[in-house]
């Protein structure tokens, strides 16, 4: 109860009600199935589907992988028996550039065409991250919101990666300054020591599924583990300092200038930096076993993925460790440990 309050005067105004789950893929599926009873609860019978942009991720579970980026969600590998979503174009607009409104265009169009089968919109705000480390602009949420109240549908964002301070904001929302209906959060909940996750929703949500009586139909054995809650607090607490502002802003100072170099090097397609998250996106995959036992060599741990090399350093990190991570990189790229 206290947790749960702590929580709700961190969130975005309107989220008023929460429930705890044991991690972040259960906390997205506890979001789709408060979406369906939702629409169920007031008659929409036909709203079972959810519609959410390429290059996404949610999680491993089944409901959360089937919104995850079909191609690096392994939709291919467990096709016979994941649910069939809908799929919109990423958003194409970058954070820094000015905003396109056609970016819009695709959302729109699925919407108006679909519209009666969806249930509710879910993606993750600003930054997608494990699916892209794409970073885009927030006023194409603003528009994906207005879109979302004129086909009357849910809005469902997942800050499981980007709440508690990661993206430079409390929550990546307020760079959009909006309130989806639905919200999840994970991870950095409970400063990554202990697993548990939160599903917040506003009034028209929760009242909606209560209505006549109902209840939510979601009952996990460790809900709200007392254990777990405990070390949320106390994260909280930390957070609740602010100091979180300065460590955040002394990162990404030190990842836009120890990334900077890398821009003119060979190979390099982008690199982006927001908040604590710095990212160095290459024109084609790199070789994950030579680079990291490259990174390793030189004591640093980082984990790159695919196309993407990316630091997400702790909050915690000592002065002059994030500039060392970001040397790593550019040595890295200068002797071509990334090149099969
Ligand atoms: C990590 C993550 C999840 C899944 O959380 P788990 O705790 O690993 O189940 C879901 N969504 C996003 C955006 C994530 O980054």
């Amino acid at each position: 109860m206290a947790l749960a309050e702590r929580l709700l005067g961190l969130m975005p105004e309107g989220l008023e009600r929460v429930f705890f789950s044991d991690s972040g893929s259960v906390a997205v599926d506890v979001a789709l199935k408060m979406a369906l009873q939702y629409q169920y609860a007031r008659g929409e019978t036909g709203r079972t589907c959810f519609l959410t942009p390429r290059g996404g991720y949610h999680g491993d579970t089944i409901g959360a992988m089937s919104v995850c980026d079909p191609v690096t969600g392994m939709h291919g590998l467990f096709a016979g028996m994941l649910p069939r979503q809908l799929f919109m174009e990423q958003p194409s607009c970058g954070f820094d550039q000015p905003f396109d409104p056609a970016s819009l265009d695709n959302a729109r169009q699925m919407l108006e065409q679909h519209g009666k089968k969806i249930a509710a919109v879910i993606l993750e705000p600003v930054v997608q991250g494990a699916g892209g480390m794409w970073f885009y602009h927030p006023e194409y949420l603003r528009g994906l919101a207005q879109l979302c109240r004129d086909a009357d549908t849910l809005l469902i964002f997942d800050e499981i990666a980007t709440g508690f301070g990661r993206t430079g904001k409390m929550f990546a929302a307020e760079w959009a300054g909006i309130s989806p209906d639905i919200l999840c959060c994970g991870k950095a909940l409970t400063g990554g020591v202990l697993t548990l996750a939160a599903t917040v929703c506003n009034k028209r949500v929760a009242e909606g599924i209560c209505r006549d009586g109902g209840v939510f139909m979601h009952g996990p054995t460790f809900m709200a583990n007392a254990l777990a809650c405990a070390v949320a607090g106390a994260s909280l607490d930390l957070l609740s300092s602010g100091r979180w502002r300065q460590q955040v802003g002394d990162i990404e100072r030190d990842l836009r200038t120890g990334l900077a170099p890398c821009r003119d090097m060979p190979g390099v397609a982008h690199v982006r930096v927001l908040g604590a998250i710095g990212v160095v996106e290459m024109k084609e995959p790199v070789n994950t076993r030579t680079l990291q036992a490259f990174f390793v060599d030189q004591g640093v741990w980082l984990r790159p993925f695919n196309r993407l090399i990316y630091l997400m350093p702790p909050y915690v990190t000592p002065a002059g460790d994030t500039l060392r991570l970001c040397a790593a990189v550019e040595e890295a790229l200068r002797q071509g440990a990334h090149l099969s």
